[in-house]
């Protein structure tokens, strides 16, 4: 994939459900991504449409209008070691990735996140 556009959707699972869904962000100001929309999406799709082709680095926010992980409610997100996003309650700081089993302390901040064109 050539340079991504400036709205981009990560896909995420749910750390409860393991459930797929994706997170549209827009680069709002150069190298500031804003969080605006999540979705309900199906795996088969997500694994179709590739949205794991590119990547966004730079600075990672949630817009107040961010509606949360459409499975769980969840507020926010964490990245696992594995590279993979996933929803975060924003309380516990020990989590299990639903994606690669792994159970993490989160620590820092997101600066990078593997990212495709929206439809
Ligand atoms: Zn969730
Ligand atoms: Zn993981």
């Amino acid at each position: 994939m050539g340079e991504l556009p400036s709205v981009v959707v990560v896909i995420a699972r749910c750390s409860r459900n393991k459930q797929w869904w994706g997170i549209r962000f827009e680069e709002k100001l150069p190298g500031r991504w804003t969080a605006d929309w999540a979705f309900v999406i199906k795996e088969a799709v997500a694994r179709r449409e590739g949205y794991d082709r590119g990547k966004i680095t730079g600075v990672f926010v949630l817009d107040a209008a961010y509606p949360g992980c459409p499975h769980c409610g969840a507020m926010s997100v964490f990245k696992c070691r594995c590279g993979k996003v996933a929803c975060w309650d924003g309380e516990r700081y020990t989590v299990t990735c639903p994606w690669c089993g792994a159970t993490l302390k989160l620590s820092g901040q997101i600066e990078s996140l593997s990212a495709g064109r929206d439809r």
